[in-house]
């Protein structure tokens, strides 16, 4: 299949700086060398604990930051080397949903306002009842009454506002999108809603997401493969079914152990591994595997010699040294 987005090697490192003349002193390295392709249609799930660079990625995809290092390709063309008029120009085709639907609207435009503006920044419409009837359809499109527009933010509930959001994202067009945590401040009973919806847009639209989300529970049904990240790199990345039923690394398996299940025989069952300590700090990560001062598996070769991330059957990629 075509391949839409290509990361190679992607770095995000934010300077660490001190004293009167803020020198720099470090970086933290929110995003420390990412290789993945995201294909055309497909839904890629990037899991992790926030913290673990996930968002700043999808920010550094869609160029909102500048990656530090590495390559950025969509629709074949590299944009971390290009000018801010042709990632200007890319931008349209790549859209953003945020986290928090009450933060990301500003509270004092209209409905009509925010769905319209990215039409006017990009001259998607050409007059004032154009952008009329574009904003009429990508209104209906989301499943928000036409007759809202005049209305403001505060005035939605959290579900109708994440409505708005994805209506903005998708007034220019876009061929992708990243999806960054979108359910995660929902009611649960609007949850599945919301998902829903992006998966109907996407058939419709043949659009491709990139879905951010901290736990492995709510990307399972949606993703065609999952990314699970720690401390700014990939430690697995396979097809959703694969992850779930035969997954390779210590730090998923204990991601997938930290589910509950509805079944209490299976739950008795279950061997849980559990997380202990805090995830260390991106701007001094442990030597070697990263994962080594949290996994229960880690050896001395662990802690000296950072794993390979390597294709350990065919399309299942991990960075361990016991696999
Ligand atoms: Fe654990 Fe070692 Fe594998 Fe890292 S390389 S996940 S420390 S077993």
């Amino acid at each position: 299949s075509e391949i839409l987005v290509r990361v190679k090697d992607l770095k995000m490192h934010f300077p660490i700086r001190s004293g009167v003349f803020s020198r720099v002193v470090g970086a933290v390295k929110a995003v420390d060398g990412l290789t993945f392709d995201i294909a055309k249609g497909e839904t890629l799930g990037l899991v992790g604990e926030s913290g673990c660079g996930k968002t700043t990625a999808g920010r550094a995809i869609l160029q909102l930051y500048r990656p530090t290092a590495g390559e950025v390709e969509f629709r074949g063309v590299d944009l971390a080397k290009r000018g801010p008029e042709d990632v200007r120009r890319a931008r349209r085709h790549m859209q953003m949903i945020f986290q928090d639907p009450y933060a990301s609207l500003n509270p004092q435009m209209r409905v009509g306002e925010i769905i319209a503006r990215p039409l006017r920044v990009h001259g998607v419409a050409r007059n004032a009842r154009e952008e009329r009837a574009l904003v009429t359809e990508l209104m209906q499109k989301v499943g928000l009454h036409p007759s809202v527009r005049d209305r403001y933010p505060h005035e939605f509930s959290g579900g109708q506002r994440q409505r708005i959001g994805i209506a903005r994202a998708l007034a220019t067009s876009p061929d992708f999108i990243v999806c960054d945590e979108p359910i995660s401040a929902l009611d649960v009973s609007i949850q599945a809603q919301i998902v829903n919806l992006l998966e109907r847009l996407r058939e419709e639209l043949g659009l491709t997401y990139l879905f951010i989300a901290h736990d492995l529970s709510m990307v399972r049904y949606i993703s065609t493969r999952v990314g699970v990240m720690y401390l700014g790199k990939m430690m697995e990345l396979t097809t959703s079914d694969e992850l779930y039923e035969r997954p390779l690394h210590p730090y998923t398996k204990a991601l997938l152990s930290a589910i509950p299940i509805p079944d209490p025989p299976l739950e008795r069952q279950r061997q849980r591994m559990l997380l202990e300590g805090d995830l260390p700090s991106p701007a001094d990560p442990p030597a070697g595997c990263r994962f080594s001062s949290r996994c229960p598996m880690a050896t001395d070769q662990c802690r000296a010699i950072e794993p390979e991330f390597r294709e350990a059957t065919g399309g299942h990629w991990v960075a361990c040294h016991l696999v």
